[in-house]
């Protein structure tokens, strides 16, 4: 009796010793798996879910800019310069958006490899669109086929981050481009059908959009990045919503939408929310994004 117990004590011991190897190599395996995933900050929403589309499991995205914030009147945080030291890849849009980065960039000191999204890209001069910190437009992720660019630079980096996955990143992205195509023929085919193809936007986010579908921008109420507009500017988008065919003001959720609210009572015409980051709920996602706002210019345009 007394052996059986001696056995039985000693096979408990070895039972816990196991089961407590198993969890520390669990954990280690665990802690391992998630530290060789290729760091990657991305500064604003879709170039987070770009990220993530080309990477999947094998990259770690972190969001630079919540929903809700404007990349025009952001202001980094010590967690931002903290996020940034422990990343590989930094993806920016470039063109004067992330007018904060660079400073970010050297406060990081670390040898963070950059990817600035606009470079290559033919951008449109951004004489009337009042982001005083650049002269050119840096709103390119609106147009899908600039972003069809911008996927390949994305896998390019990270199969130089990261060669040996580097077949998991083209597949990947090649099957997201097929979804951006498809996106693109979507907006073209509905953009057709619209009553009216010119518009007055909150902020000057929506060239690359228009230049790619045929509409126009025919004002922006917002004159510079977080400025009021002047009483003499809102008489002038008053005047301008007067020749259109459309009674809609659009707003949008980086701003108060008081200022829409008052054009839009002043015309006796509705607010609608157009959303050039998303981030929020419904469209967190690019392609969620985009059909989001195709559906809001449908109720606004057709
Ligand atoms: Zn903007």
């Amino acid at each position: 009796m007394c052996g059986m117990q001696k056995i039985t004590a000693t096979f408990l011991l070895r039972l816990c010793n196991f089961l407590f190897f198993s969890l520390v190599s669990l954990f280690f395996n665990t802690v391992d798996a998630s530290a060789d995933k290729v760091k990657v900050v991305a500064t604003i929403t879709p170039l987070a879910d770009f990220a993530r589309q080309v990477g999947g499991a094998r990259v770690d995205v972190t969001l630079l800019l919540p929903a809700g914030t404007s990349p025009h009147t952001y202001e980094p945080t010590p967690k931002t310069v903290q996020e940034l030291s422990k990343a590989k890849l930094f993806i920016r849009i470039g063109a004067g958006l992330e007018f904060w980065a660079d400073k970010l960039v050297s406060a990081a000191a670390r040898d963070v490899t950059i990817v600035t999204c606009s470079d290559g890209i033919a951008l449109i001069k951004g004489e009337d669109h009042g982001h005083a910190v650049s002269n050119v437009d840096p709103h390119i992720w609106l147009d899908p086929t600039i972003c069809i660019k911008i996927i390949k630079k994305i896998e390019d980096a990270f199969s130089r981050a990261d060669p040996s996955n580097t077949s998991y990143y083209k597949k990947n992205a090649s099957e997201y481009i097929d979804k951006l195509k498809s996106l693109d023929m979507e907006i073209s085919e509905k953009v057709r059908t619209f009553r009216t193809k010119e518009y007055i936007t909150f902020h000057s986010a929506w060239n690359y959009f228009s230049k790619r579908y045929g509409l126009r921008v025919a004002g922006v109420i917002e004159e510079g990045p977080g400025k009021e507009p002047s009483a003499r500017h809102i008489g002038e988008i008053l005047r301008l919503l007067k020749g259109l065919k459309t009674r809609v003001v659009f707003a949008e959720p980086q701003s108060s939408t008081r200022i829409a609210e008052v054009i839009a009572k002043e015309a006796g015409a509705q607010v609608l929310i157009l959303d050039d980051l998303g981030g929020q709920k419904g469209r967190e996602t690019y392609l969620d994004l985009m059909r989001y706002n195709l559906a809001v210019m449908e109720k606004a345009f057709k």
